[in-house]
């Protein structure tokens, strides 16, 4: 067992009836459930023991600080089960997909600036928090940020701490991981990295909010590693004509190649642009 006393070790069907798939992932299906004793609607995580080998390393680590975390804007962790091979993460359910879709389909030009500041303001508040716990989310991309519902004012909420780490103090990590796009030169030059490497990660999120496409691009992979660890990128005409100085100003502290230049959360908080698009009611310590 990997989740000894943590976990429920008798079949996940005597407390839920497991539904369709609602999305898959490397090592995991999630399917929709519903809890027998309250008609709760969840998301199960479930994971094959034996597709993971040797790796339950990461799998510890992403049930470890969903547990330990609370916060608005971060997926709960509800419930763990384990049986034969496998182990089930119940999670709160998000029906209000991907913020990858939403980009995508609903604002094919971009969401509008109040829309992008109040969500980076939100993503910025909850990385802090995690930061201030000593977890590295390492894999924020738009396909990790969830919606809770389909509302137009539903709450995103981040997911997926499967590549996640717990560092303390000024240890440095050194695996190289996550998705190329979003990836921070200093991971791809295995310099050995901190919990900047999560704002870089917002600066292209945040880019790719204010135009709909992303700012170090390339089919071909030397080419986009490149791109990225030269930090070139720019804010091509007509795309970014409408959009304002002070996000563009903002995009360029968080795309810092220096980590130690890079701005902070706090630093991201206290700009112009989320200062002055943001309202105060979600005030945070
Ligand atoms: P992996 O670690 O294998 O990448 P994820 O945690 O990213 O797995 O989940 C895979 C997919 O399942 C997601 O991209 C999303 O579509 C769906 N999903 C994950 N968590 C939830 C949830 N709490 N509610 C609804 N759908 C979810
Ligand atoms: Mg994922």
């Amino acid at each position: 067992l990997l989740f000894y006393k943590e976990a429920k070790t008798y079949d996940i069907k005597k407390d839920y009836d497991i539904g369709r798939v609602l999305g898959s992932g490397t090592f995991s299906t999630v399917k929709l459930a519903t809890q027998k004793s309250d008609s709760r609607q969840v998301a199960v995580k479930i994971i094959d023991k034996t597709n993971l080998q040797v790796n339950t390393d990461s799998l510890r680590t992403e049930v470890k600080i969903l547990k330990s975390v609370e916060d608005p804007n971060i997926v709960e962790l509800i419930d763990i089960y384990e049986k034969d091979q496998k182990v089930y993460l119940v999670m709160e359910l998000l029906t209000g997909g991907e913020l990858f879709d939403r980009i995508v389909n609903k604002y094919p030009n971009g969401y509008n600036e109040e829309v992008a500041a109040e969500l980076t303001k939100k993503i910025v508040l909850s990385v802090k928090y995690l930061h201030s716990r000593g977890i590295v989310h390492r894999d924020l991309k738009p396909e990790n940020l969830l919606y809770a519902s389909e509302s137009n004012d539903s709450d995103i909420k981040i997911t997926d701490f499967g590549l996640a780490k717990m560092a303390d103090g000024d240890f440095l990590l050194k695996t190289a991981c996550g998705t190329p796009n979003y990836v921070a030169p200093e991971v791809l030059l295995n310099e050995g990295y901190d919990a900047s490497v999560d704002m870089w990660s917002i600066g292209v999120i945040l880019y790719i909010l204010l135009c709909g496409f992303p700012p170090f691009y390339s089919e071909n992979t030397p080419e986009l590693f490149d791109q990225i660890i030269n930090g070139s990128y720019d804010f091509p005409s007509p795309y970014w004509d409408k959009v304002s100085l002070s996000a563009r100003d903002l995009i360029t502290k968080l795309l810092q190649i220096d980590p130690k230049k890079r701005f902070t959360p706090d630093q991201c908080l206290s700009h112009p642009w989320i200062k002055n698009l943001t309202t105060n009611k979600e005030i945070r310590t």
